[in-house]
């Protein structure tokens, strides 16, 4: 194989310049692949039009397809459930509003603590609530 001498550098930079591609180029240069060309491109900085980049080619389609996925549904929401299905073992913190046909309650199983009408993550909200609007009362009174 012939070496990179300065001179097909250029030879590739000129041709890729000229808008053809790598497989075109390492065809023009006779003795070495399109890979060859490719690397010496990237090593260089050379960019290749068309056919250049056999390994990214398929890698990315950057097309328009951005799907944005519903992604804002919480995972302590699964499994919500109507008032029907309430128990003394799942958590009623409710979810949405009651005035809409798709409110639920969270449904989620409680922990061990009875006493509790949440599971751990709603007691934990339900608490913090009522404390920090105690908070703020408190601090609004005076
Ligand atoms: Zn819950």
């Amino acid at each position: 194989m012939t070496p990179w001498t300065p001179e097909r550098i250029e030879q590739v930079k000129t041709l890729a310049h000229a808008g053809l591609s790598a497989s075109l180029i390492a065809a023009d240069l006779g003795d070495v692949s399109r890979n060859a060309v490719v690397g010496i491109g990237h090593r260089h900085g050379i960019k290749f039009h068309g056919g250049d980049g056999g390994t990214n080619r398929k890698a990315k389609p950057k097309t328009q397809c951005r799907i944005n996925l519903p992604t804002e549904t919480a995972p302590e929401y699964v499994g919500m459930i109507t008032i029907m299905e309430l128990s003394d073992t799942t958590c009623r913190f409710p979810v949405g509003d009651p005035l809409h046909p798709d409110f639920r309650y969270c449904g989620k199983w409680k922990s061990d603590d009875a006493t509790l009408p949440y599971c751990g993550l709603h007691s934990r909200l339900a608490y913090e609530t009522s404390k920090q609007r105690r908070d703020h009362a408190s601090k609004q009174a005076g």
